[in-house]
């Protein structure tokens, strides 16, 4: 089988803003970007830069009207991708492909987990952004800093956890700790990401420890230490 090509879409940064200490958001405009086709929470493309590396992000924010995109970036200063976010400025270009992936839709009366470290919390938040009243949420983030924690909006009754990581404490070893240690739910759907030992880590303790069956925990590695473009 031969998989289909993604459509690209050539953009230009319009505007940079911090987020963060750890996150800067990128706005990118295409003339293509209206139909970009984003209809689910964590999508994400493959943004390609102009020296030809390319790294799969999520689409934080589609405006399909002014053809606009943000993208969240952690500056973790390590690779091309994070390097190129840290210096871009408005007028810069690039390369979109995709978009990929999809959240699978969830009982509108679960519990819900989330965990995340910084990479995964933009999808964390677009998961957040559309859930029902009904779910009840835990949601375990990690950050760089206890400043770093973001307001959140859901209509879903949410619990969250912000988890500041001491300095020099590799990074996803307190998120999967954090859930290793917690009372979670006898049931629960999961939605895991972020740096991909802790990922594993965590997955395992949901399906050997708790029993959690399969299908409802989606677990996903997004990068791994010490591995450049992890395809996860
Ligand atoms: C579906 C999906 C969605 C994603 N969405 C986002 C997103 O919205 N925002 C985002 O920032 N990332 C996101 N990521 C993660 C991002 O693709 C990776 O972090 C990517 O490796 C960054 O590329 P790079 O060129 O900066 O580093 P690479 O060249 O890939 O790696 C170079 C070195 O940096 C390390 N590294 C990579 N990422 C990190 C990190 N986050 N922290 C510390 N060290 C790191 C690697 O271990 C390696 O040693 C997503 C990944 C996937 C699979």
């Amino acid at each position: 089988m031969f998989r289909r090509p993604r459509p690209t879409h050539d953009v230009r940064v319009t505007a940079v803003a911090p987020l963060t200490s750890t996150l800067v958001r990128l706005t990118l405009n295409g003339p293509t970007l209206a139909d970009l086709g984003i209809e689910h929470p964590t999508q994400w493309v493959k943004l390609a830069i102009p020296e030809g590396h390319s790294r799969a992000y999520t689409i934080r924010h589609h405006r399909p009207g002014q053809g606009e995109v943000d993208i969240d970036i952690v500056l973790h200063g390590n690779g091309p991708v994070s390097r190129w976010a840290a210096t871009a400025r408005p007028g810069d270009a690039a390369r979109l492909a995709g978009p990929r992936g999809r959240f699978q839709p969830l009982d509108s009366a679960a519990h819900l987990l989330l965990a995340a470290d910084e990479s995964a919390l933009p999808a964390a938040l677009t998961i957040l952004d559309r859930l029902h009243p009904s779910v009840r949420v835990s949601a375990y983030f990690e950050i760089a800093d206890a400043a770093d924690a973001l307001p959140l909006s859901t209509r879903a009754d949410l619990t969250t956890s912000w988890l500041p990581r001491p300095t020099g404490h590799p990074k996803g070893h307190l998120l999967s700790a954090a859930l290793l240690d917690a009372r979670l739910p006898s049931s629960a759907s999961a939605w895991l990401a972020g740096e991909a030992s802790s990922v594993t880590a965590i997955r395992r303790h949901l399906l050997t420890d708790l029993g959690y069956p399969r299908e409802h925990v989606q677990a996903k590695g997004y990068w791994k230490q010490g591995e450049s473009d992890h395809k996860g």
